[in-house]
């Protein structure tokens, strides 16, 4: 309550920066100094110069008591994402709420493998499209491409139409089991689907484990439950030539690939994130 007190009264911008670290640091949060400072410039609406420059000035009374409030937030381990309701993938700015996984740095690794395929005027299937940030980048970066995105979470399709528009993409969202509810035939399905074995979901960051969403997480037992679902699906749904793209845990590369190739896929290819770990598998449909 003291400290709470001292955030709010006639402090300095750089005091309230320090005691915002101070905060988050004995809350134990990995990144503190950062995220005070991203927190303090959301509320201010100042850029990372301000701290350097105009340190010393005052900050609105209003703005103490909305940063005081976002720093409790995250040091109950709120995703600063969350508090901040958007995070930046592909150079654009993402809306997020906790009805969708946060999106990753990992993934623009799977949007990027995408686009080295995708040509103008393709039909593509986002499969767990969650916030839409792999459909929508997709549509960003490519000319009269057709996309279609899927999720069983209403809540989520919410967050991805809004993005969507925000982004002015003209997308079709459709709450479906997998497969349940898709029509027609595309040239790409691409998937980030829920891939961490249940088990392996305690062991998480409290950030991951505690506010993103579980069903957008869980892979069931051995992580690989939606993999085997959407490649046995996933023929019927692809055009000859069609190619699948997954997102993987650093592990199930040789899973996944030995699943597409019993399913018939050819030309199988895995891809390594920036940390050097495998990420990306992908294949093409055989012709016949
Ligand atoms: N496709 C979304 C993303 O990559 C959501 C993935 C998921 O919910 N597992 O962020």
């Amino acid at each position: 309550m003291k400290q709470v007190k001292r955030a709010v009264k006639n402090n300095s911008y750089r005091e309230l920066y320090q005691w915002g670290c101070e905060e988050l640091a004995i809350a134990k949060i990995e990144e503190a100094a950062l995220d005070a400072r991203l927190l303090l410039e959301e509320v201010c609406h100042t850029d990372r110069n301000y701290l350097l420059v105009h340190g010393d000035n005052p900050v609105l009374e209003e703005q103490s008591l909305s940063y005081t409030a976002y720093i409790g937030q995250r040091k109950k381990h709120i995703p600063l994402q969350y508090i901040l309701g958007y995070q930046e993938f592909m150079g654009l700015r993402f809306k997020v709420s906790p009805d969708v996984l946060i999106p990753r740095q990992d993934t623009e690794v799977l949007v990027e493998e995408v686009m080295r395929y995708l040509h103008d005027g393709m039909r593509i299937l986002d499969m767990c499209t969650g916030s839409g940030c792999i459909l929508l980048s997709l549509l960003q970066y490519s000319n009269d491409c057709i996309g279609v995105g899927c999720d069983i979470s209403d809540k989520a399709l919410a967050v991805a139409k809004e993005n969507a528009r925000v982004l002015n993409k003209e997308a079709t969202f459709i709450q479906s089991d997998l497969f349940e509810k898709i029509d027609g035939k595309f040239d790409i399905i691409v998937s980030n689907p829920p891939y961490i074995p249940t088990s392996v979901i305690d062991t998480l960051m409290p950030e991951v484990k505690e506010h993103e969403p579980f069903g957008a997480l869980d892979g069931k037992e051995d992580g690989l439950f939606f993999y085997k679902k959407i490649v046995l699906r996933s023929v019927d749904y692809l055009q000859p030539g069609g190619m699948l793209f997954f997102e993987i845990g650093c592990e199930q590369a040789e899973a996944v690939s030995e699943c597409m190739r019993e399913a018939g896929y050819r030309d199988i290819t895995v891809c390594k994130d920036l940390a050097g770990l495998d990420r990306v598998v992908y294949g093409t449909k055989n012709i016949f």
